[in-house]
């Protein structure tokens, strides 16, 4: 899968899944800018070993009146992106009952409107140019609901919603937008879950193990090369079984 000469933004590039989505397009000759609020302790050694093809951004997505000026400059410095990943998210987990506004309101800015404002940015540079692939990192949850995760779950679905809409607008101008819902994936988001909330999510992976960010990194290849080329508004899980 010859990414060489393409071009790819990464938002959540920091860490967990967003890093080894970068690393992995990186081996298969993009040029990478990723974007996160935290500057991970190799980033130096990182650029230095990428030889000038790994760009980093700092920025807050959560300040959603600041995000459009951020892609704005970043599509200046680029000369436009090939390729789009909307990877950041959080979690703010609580019953709806106890869940405060601020907190409903956080999971939707970062991993929802954050994502809207950043495609509609670079889709309308790919749109010009006719070519691009965006690539949302939604969630199982999205498509299932969880309990304790209405905002999460919210975002998600409205995630797989933007891309379905988004995936319309954009194919007759050649541009594809699909989304990926990763089931139980090992990372630090979920690393902070409970011993027993693990277990119980092992037992119904018919796979029998957790899901490794290589696993997830390989579906956004696929999205993001030509394999997929006829292939837009879909959502792919990548659970283990979980949800068959
Ligand atoms: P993670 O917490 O390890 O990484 C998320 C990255 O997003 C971090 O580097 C973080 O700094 C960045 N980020 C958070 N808030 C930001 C902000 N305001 N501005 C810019 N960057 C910000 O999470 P992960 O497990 O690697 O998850 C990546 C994506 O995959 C998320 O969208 C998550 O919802 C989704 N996902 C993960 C799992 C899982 O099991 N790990 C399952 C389903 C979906």
């Amino acid at each position: 899968m010859d990414l060489t000469g393409k071009k790819a933004l990464i938002t959540g590039a920091g860490r967990g899944i967003g890093k080894t989505i970068a690393d992995t397009f990186s081996a298969n000759g993009a040029e990478i800018w990723s974007l996160d609020i935290r500057e991970p302790d190799d980033l130096q050694e990182r650029v230095s070993k990428a030889g000038g093809k790994l760009h980093w951004i700092s920025a807050d997505l959560g300040k959603t009146t600041e995000v459009e000026a951020v892609i704005e400059n970043a599509l200046k410095d680029s000369g436009g992106f090939d390729i789009l990943v909307n990877n950041a998210g959080i979690t703010k987990d609580n019953l709806s009952f106890r869940m405060s506004i601020e907190d409903w309101q956080k999971v939707l800015d970062i991993n929802l409107t954050a994502a809207f404002l950043i495609t509609r940015t670079v889709g309308r540079d790919m749109i010009r140019k006719r070519a691009g692939s965006i690539i949302n990192m939604a969630s199982v949850v999205g498509i299932h609901g969880n309990g304790g995760q209405a905002n999460y779950a919210a975002s998600k679905a409205g995630l797989i919603a933007m891309t379905k809409s988004m995936a319309h607008e954009m194919a007759s101008r050649g541009v594809r937008v699909n989304a990926i819902a990763p089931g139980f994936i090992e990372t630090d988001m979920t690393a902070a879950m409970p011993e027993d909330a693990k277990n119980k999510m092992l037992d119904v992976i018919p796979l029998k193990r957790p899901g490794k960010q290589e696993d997830v990194a390989k579906a956004a290849l696929f999205f993001a090369s030509e394999l997929s080329s006829y292939i837009t508004g879909q959502v792919l899980p990548v659970d283990g079984g979980m949800f068959m």
